[in-house]
């Protein structure tokens, strides 16, 4: 990867990608075509084309094709591996080009798209390939007088249905694993942010991934989405999103062919503050955690729980650092936050906010859109006070930066606000005390919880959640796990 800042706004006025649809290793129009808007103007990126249920068929058919004949399961495990580690290092030669698509698309700051979103995909695409020669099966000890082989066979075809807010992280999370273990899958990225997606596919032919092994097809939820996750003929559905689509999509999949589902979805996360902590780490985090891609993470750290003791002092900082992650251009080297993803996304978060409101509570900062004269879409970072663990605010999943505080007594009541959502996905742990941090980080009910940290993670630990948070990890060797079945063959010796 190149470490030069390029001129992010030159490169957005020439960088070239496809915008059809991939299907059997060929770019095809669909069905019609349709405007990827920019969020940070409101400009016409481009058209792509959009696919229909028919449309998915063809796609869905060709990974079908792809699987039965085995022109990539039935590659030697270290040939598949070597075109996943070339994959990875064309995403790496390309990291400028992708980090402003996905600036264009839905508006983060490139330069953080490159640090992050690119390293991402990058990574999670070499990980994944060095792993497949790696992975054992297993022989069980049944007796002298048979062999028992269990063997990890791919699933199928995968169906993937991703989300815009880390567009290139999300999909490769899914493709990398899927792929590793030899499966096909039909890629429906989000509407708004197809570019990114299309650009990897395209480096994937370049990097000799067979053809129909990877097909993408962009278009709508209720569309294409719909489609996938009713098909007959897909095995996986594999999904990051809202819990309203991740409950249409469980519903399509048990009334089709009972493809199974794993669904990672929102979050109402928080940042537990207890007195002994570092207050100052504690409070850049908490800060961080709810302007960081404009407070658009199912991670978010929505929820500031912290004890009456220390609320006005972490407070006080809290909203010092916040107040200097204002939005900005994000092809501006140096903007703090982006723009949140489009208008509808603008318009979700401010209809919250006020409606939030609407039911008490103090706005500390924030609470209306700004950079209006841009024709784009920017929310400024958002806090409120004064309300009750159950109010909308302290519970509905914003999706921006929108930060409720939220003041405790006891332990025993910081776990209990802390527990108290149909979310389970992840929140951090402010203390000193190791025993503290043990038995809080215990009692919450989330696939991660963070101890004097937040968003720290690796590709060698899971990602995912639980209750209404979904289940079904993405990242680690478990998520291989996903897109395999058992396969017992017992054979009698004579
Ligand atoms: P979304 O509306 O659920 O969309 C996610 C994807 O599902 C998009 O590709 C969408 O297509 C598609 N979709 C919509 N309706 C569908 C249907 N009926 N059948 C099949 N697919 C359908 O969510 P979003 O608004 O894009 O993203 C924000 C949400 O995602 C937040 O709630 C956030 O918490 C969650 N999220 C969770 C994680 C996680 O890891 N747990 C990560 C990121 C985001 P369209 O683009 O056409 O709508
Ligand atoms: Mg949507």
């Amino acid at each position: 990867m190149t470490t030069t800042t390029p001129d992010w706004t030159a490169l957005a006025a020439s960088v070239q990608y496809p915008t059809e649809l991939l299907i059997e290793g060929e770019w095809s129009a669909g069905s019609t075509r349709y405007e990827v808007v920019s969020p940070i103007d409101g400009r016409i990126v481009t058209e792509v084309a959009m696919a229909d249920a028919s449309d998915v068929d063809r796609a869905v058919a060709s990974a079908r094709a792809a699987f039965e004949d085995r022109r990539w399961a039935g590659m030697a495990p270290a040939d598949r591996k070597d075109v996943m580690v070339r994959w990875a290092h064309l995403v790496n030669d390309h990291a400028d080009e992708l980090a402003v698509l996905t600036a264009l698309e839905m508006g983060k700051p490139a330069r953080e798209a490159k640090a992050i979103d690119v390293r991402a995909c990058h990574r999670t695409l070499r990980w994944f390939g060095e792993s497949i020669d790696k992975v054992l099966d297993e022989m069980p000890k049944v007796g002298d007088s048979s062999w028992a082989m269990v063997e990890r066979e791919p699933a199928g075809v995968v169906g993937a249905v991703t989300p815009w807010n880390f567009p290139l992280t999300l999909e490769t999370w899914k493709i990398a694993p899927a792929l590793a273990v030899g499966c096909s899958m039909v890629l429906k990225p989000a509407e708004n942010a197809p570019l990114t997606a299309l650009y990897v596919a395209q480096l994937a032919l370049e990097a000799g991934l067979p053809d129909g092994v990877l097909n993408v097809v962009n278009g709508l939820g209720s569309v294409a989405g719909a489609a996938l996750a009713g098909h007959m003929d897909v095995d996986i559905i594999t999904f990051t999103g809202s819990t309203a689509t991740g409950r249409a999509i469980m519903t399509a999949a048990a009334q089709s062919n009972m493809k199974r589902p794993y669904l990672e979805l929102g979050g109402k996360g928080a940042n537990l503050v207890f007195p002994d902590a570092d207050l100052d780490a504690a409070a850049a985090a908490a800060a961080w955690a709810i302007t960081y891609n404009a407070g658009q993470m199912c991670t978010a750290g929505a929820r500031l729980i912290v004890h009456e003791s220390v609320k006005e002092e972490v407070l006080t900082k809290v909203l010092e650092a916040m107040a200097a992650a204002q939005p900005a251009n994000p092809l501006e080297d140096d903007a703090p936050i982006g723009a949140v993803a489009s208008a509808r996304q603008l318009d979700a978060i401010h209809g919250i906010v006020v409606e939030g409101l609407g039911q008490g509570g103090r706005l500390l900062m924030g609470g209306e859109p700004v950079l209006t004269e841009t024709g784009g879409s920017y929310y400024p970072p958002t806090v409120v006070d004064g309300l009750q663990p159950d109010s909308l605010l302290a519970q509905k999943e914003v999706f921006g930066p929108v930060l409720t505080v939220l003041p405790f007594s006891s332990d025993d009541e910081a776990v209990r606000i802390g527990n108290a959502t149909d979310y389970g996905l992840a929140s951090a742990v402010w203390t000193n005390d190791l025993s503290r941090a043990r038995r809080v980080s215990k009692a919450l009910r989330m696939g991660t919880v963070w101890v004097n940290c937040y968003e720290e993670g690796d590709l060698t630990v899971p990602f995912g959640g639980v209750k209404q948070s979904g289940f079904g990890s993405d990242k680690s060797l478990h998520a291989m796990d996903k897109f395999t079945d058992l396969k017992t063959t017992w054979i009698e010796l004579p």
